[in-house]
């Protein structure tokens, strides 16, 4: 049994300089199977891990999936608590070229020095796959304005497979990469009617969606347009357009990956899933 915490749920600059949303990103915990992950340490992910009784230092892979501070800032920071205060090579890293040695548009976002402190470093290139603490991993494709960002699919033991999809539009043959999942979280910016290259909005993802059927969708990382706009309305009209049940994510809320894909509550101090439902 999996556990998806949503350490923030703003993405973009002014949801992010404003913490309108927060932008600490998602974990990844089973308990039993030894699994956590975090997944776009975007600014808050260390504050907010404290905060939620999520140990840091509990973490086990950190996943980067481009080169903007609204996924990457708190890496560093991660990657410290990690490696039980760079005193022990410790865990995964698991992030786009552009994290690890920067391209034409954006700087690297880890250090040399950072990059150095895992255990292992995986660059992630689109249609590589690798395996992180029993979960099989894949590296998807994104349409971003880092040219280098990925998109994850993991295969769980007893679940399916779900996706994240960072910032991206719409681009033909997402199928290739997303088609069959349980579960996909989107990265939705803007809402519908609010085109912006490189970015996805409610009109895009409904596109997505169609094209990928998954059971279930999520979205995530919402710019002020959207938060103001409400992604609960955005989401019930991905809903209705595509049938597939949609949720916005809100900032500490818990999914549970078992036999059904349970939403929980807020995650508060102490995380005992007897309070799963409360
Ligand atoms: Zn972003
Ligand atoms: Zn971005």
């Amino acid at each position: 049994m999996l556990e998806l915490i949503f350490l923030g749920t703003g993405g973009g600059r002014f949801a992010t300089i404003t913490q309108k949303r927060r932008t600490g990103g998602i974990r990844l915990i089973s308990e039993q199977d030894k699994v956590n992950i975090h997944i776009d340490p975007g600014p808050g992910a260390l504050i907010y891990s404290l905060e939620m009784g999520l140990d840091p230092q509990k973490i086990r892979a950190i996943f980067v999936s481009h080169s903007h501070i609204d996924h990457a800032n708190d890496a560093e920071p991660l990657i410290e608590a990690m490696s039980e205060g760079t005193v022990r090579k410790r865990g995964i890293l698991v992030a786009s070229k552009s994290v690890l040695r920067g391209n034409d548009i954006c700087e690297s976002s880890i250090s040399k020095y950072h990059q150095a402190m895992p255990e292992k470093v995986i660059e992630a290139s689109v249609g590589s796959s690798f395996e992180v603490d029993g979960l099989e991993v894949s590296v998807c494709r994104a349409v971003h304005s880092d040219p280098d960002t990925v998109g994850f699919r993991f295969n769980v033991k007893d679940f399916g497979s779900f996706a994240y999809m960072p910032d991206s539009e719409y681009f033909s043959g997402a199928s290739n990469f997303y088609s069959g999942l349980r579960l996909i979280i989107l990265s939705v910016l803007r809402p519908s009617g609010q085109p912006w290259e490189g970015h996805m909005t409610t009109d895009d993802a409904i596109k997505i969606i169609e094209e990928v059927r998954p059971e279930m969708a999520i979205i995530t990382h919402f710019g002020m347009q959207m938060i103001y706009k409400g992604p609960e309305r955005e989401a019930e009209l991905i809903e209705k357009k595509t049938g597939v049940p949609t949720k916005a994510a809100f900032d500490g809320m818990r999914v549970l990956l078992s036999k059904e894909i349970i939403v929980g509550r807020r995650v508060g101090k102490g995380r005992d899933l007897t309070s799963f439902f409360g």
